[in-house]
């Protein structure tokens, strides 16, 4: 919404992946998280032959910083052809295990899989936007008089990367820097109360649920494959031109059809999947969450992808 009002985004092409979503074949939304913990208790990434693969890429092994373990699963999924690997919890004690990760183990059990008698499947999920609207210290953004706290915003306090587990840094020490900045400035602000109601267009047809439900299987599809954990320009490319068709087709629904919660979701989708598109096709180097085949290492600079 605030791309659409001409407000600033930043830095959209930093997506932290979560390495070890459970991979459940019925489809899930949002994805039970394996917790990254199950590693630090002893738990070892392995294929599904049981080879343990971690170790290949980084000396830390399954205990790899998380960006460096989505991108090794990423990459053993792709030249597996696999639709996921496995965490082998099986040598660790059940009671210490049930203990310390009672909700994983009764979600694990829920669907048919025993964490201490076979492996889990895993796989990496989206998990944190690091970029968004772009505010300054104080949650103002480039609109006048429209302040943004959380996800949705470009704070730079997580740079390229995000620590885990530090959401509230923004939600809490921005929510309250805004309350301050709000009290301060509260009898000077102006206001426009006298905007139209929204027009409902009630004669227009209701939008049939088929085309919704295609482009979000499509529009999933195309970020999954072509703007995932590992890019390229030809990959980024390739989504691009199809991000452009669904674009089209969804505003000529929305500006034909009665509107929906699901069709305001789906054009919000679209607009994000460009901006990440677009940014990461904007950044010619890897850094942080964002790799390129085609620019494997990293300016020795900082760039900010301001759309
Ligand atoms: C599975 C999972 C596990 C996580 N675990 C952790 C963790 O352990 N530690 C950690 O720090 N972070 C974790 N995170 C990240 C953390 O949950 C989020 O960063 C945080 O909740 C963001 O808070 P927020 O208030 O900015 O946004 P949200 O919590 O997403 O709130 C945004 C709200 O806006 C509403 N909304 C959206 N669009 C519209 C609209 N058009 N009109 C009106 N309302 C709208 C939504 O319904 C929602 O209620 C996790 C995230 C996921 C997905």
């Amino acid at each position: 919404m605030t791309y659409r009002a001409k407000g600033r985004m930043e830095n959209l092409e930093f997506v932290q992946f979560h390495p070890t979503g459970l991979y459940n074949p019925a489809g899930e939304n949002p994805t039970f998280l394996i917790s990254e913990a199950v590693r630090g208790e002893g738990a070892i990434l392995r294929t599904k032959d049981g080879e343990e693969f971690m170790t290949k890429y980084d000396i830390r092994g399954s205990l790899a910083p998380r960006d460096i373990v989505a991108r090794a699963i990423d990459k053993e999924m792709k030249m597996r052809g696999d639709e996921c690997m496995y965490l082998d919890c099986t040598h660790l004690d059940e009671h210490a295990f049930t203990k310390h990760f009672p909700n994983i183990y009764e979600k694990c059990m829920s669907i048919g899989i025993n964490p201490m008698q076979e492996m889990i499947p895993v796989t990496p999920v989206c998990h944190y936007l690091c970029g968004g609207i772009l505010v300054d210290k104080m949650g103002r953004s480039s609109i006048q008089n429209l302040y943004a706290c959380g996800e949705c915003t470009s704070t730079g306090l997580h740079g390229a990367n995000r620590l885990a587990s530090n959401s509230l840094l923004e939600a809490m020490v921005f929510g309250h820097r805004i309350h301050l900045d709000l009290v301060e400035r509260i009898d000077d602000l102006s206001w426009q109360d006298n905007i139209p109601e929204w027009d409902t267009f009630e004669s227009k047809q209701p939008v049939e649920q088929v085309l919704i439900t295609q482009e979000l299987k499509e529009l999933h599809e195309i970020m999954s494959y072509y703007v995932g954990i590992v890019r390229s320009n030809l990959r980024l490319k390739r989504a691009m031109d199809r991000l452009w068709i669904l674009y089209r087709e969804t505003e000529a629904l929305y500006n034909d059809s009665a509107i929906s919660p699901k069709l305001c979701e789906l054009r919000n989708l679209i607009t994000l999947a460009y901006l990440v598109s677009r940014s990461a096709t904007m950044r010619r180097e890897s850094r942080g969450l964002h790799f390129t085949t085609d620019y494997p290492g990293k300016l020795d600079f900082l760039d900010r992808s301001i759309l």
